[in-house]
């Protein structure tokens, strides 16, 4: 089923579930088992992130390098192929710009189709190790909005217009890039207007500014769904390492708090997941749609959340 159809009948807040495709070496059980512990909760659907093919640099006995293409992880497709079978549930699978010729999303596009897949979340994506910013693809989008529009032009060229229910990402602390917080709303409006039927938003940990970022986008004229995105905080490392990765704060209350139980690994997971159950208490309180987790391949806290929370 269409995440827009799903949003659109509705009644009460559920729960969006992302996963990542694992490690090469990670057989097709082990990734099962990693998702089991969600099925419980019947979930309308499971996203899953994509990631770049990456260059490595191997040095030659003559001291010269040659670069080689690297795949870290099992491809998007086959996990979602995996899921899909195995627990009879729609998934969402992320599709960047980064990396790829139109042509090749084309492809992409055509496989996901062939999978009766009618869900996709359409990103730029970050920079590649090594890179300031981000380089298109020649041949490539640039932007979301480009992406967005790519996918709409190919229902049209197949004569399958609406097949693909499309989802975009939002940042209610500003995307890092953007010189402002209006800039980027302008953009994100680009990316609705070019075809998107919703928007995720990146993590954040103060709901206030969830709330005021969706008060801004509906003064600029985004009128579809704003799906809140959580992450549980679980280690002490996160509290520096997330708003360097993702360009976003951390409430002193919630920096406080872990500071004062740093060695107290037990702890410190249960503040996260108490903050979390918080967050997602008050967001479905304020009527959101659907709460949408970074599970990030980590089960435990985020069934307690659910089991708190749905
Ligand atoms: P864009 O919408 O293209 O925006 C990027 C920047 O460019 C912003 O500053 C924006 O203001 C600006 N901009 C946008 N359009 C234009 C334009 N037309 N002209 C000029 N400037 C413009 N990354 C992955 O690699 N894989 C994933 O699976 C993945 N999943 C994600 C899931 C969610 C819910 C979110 C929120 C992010 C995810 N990301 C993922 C990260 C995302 O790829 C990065 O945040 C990336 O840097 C921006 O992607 P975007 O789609 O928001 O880009």
């Amino acid at each position: 089923m269409k995440v827009s159809d799903i949003l659109l009948q509705s009644t009460k807040a559920y729960p969006s579930l992302e996963i990542v495709p694992p490690l090469n070496g990670i057989s097709r059980k082990e990734l099962l088992d990693s998702v089991r512990p969600f099925i419980e909760f019947s979930p309308k659907y499971i996203n899953i992130t994509c990631h770049r093919d990456e260059y490595e640099y191997v040095k030659n006995s003559d001291g010269s390098f040659t670069r080689r293409l690297v795949r870290k992880r099992i491809s998007e497709s086959a996990v979602c192929g995996a899921i899909q079978s195995e627990f009879k549930v729609d998934v969402v699978p992320h599709l960047i710009c980064g990396g790829a010729t139109k042509d090749q999303i084309d492809f992409q596009l055509q496989d996901f189709r062939f999978m009766e897949i009618e869900n996709i979340l359409a990103l730029r994506g970050d920079c590649i190790t090594g890179e300031k910013r981000f380089t298109p693809q020649e041949g490539g989008y640039r932007h979301a909005n480009e992406l967005v529009s790519g996918i709409r032009e190919f229902e049209k060229q197949r004569e399958c217009e609406g097949f693909f229910s499309i989802g975009v990402g939002g940042y209610p602390e500003k995307h890092f890039e953007a010189p402002n917080m209006e800039d980027d709303i302008a953009h994100l409006k680009a990316k609705v207007d070019a075809g998107a039927d919703y928007v995720i938003t990146q993590m954040f940990f103060d709901n206030s500014v969830f709330y005021s970022f969706v008060s801004k986008c509906r003064e600029a004229g985004i009128s579809v769904p704003i799906i809140p995105g959580l992450k549980p905080l679980s280690t002490f490392r996160q509290i520096e390492l997330l708003p360097q990765a993702f360009s976003i704060d951390i409430p002193q209350e919630l920096t406080s708090e872990m500071r004062l139980f740093k060695d107290d690994k037990k702890a410190l997971y249960r503040i996260g997941e108490l903050w979390c159950i918080n967050q997602c208490k008050d967001l479905i309180k304020k009527g959101v749609p659907a709460v949408h987790f970074y599970t990030m391949g980590k089960a435990d806290n985020v069934v307690n959340i659910l089991r708190a929370c749905f």
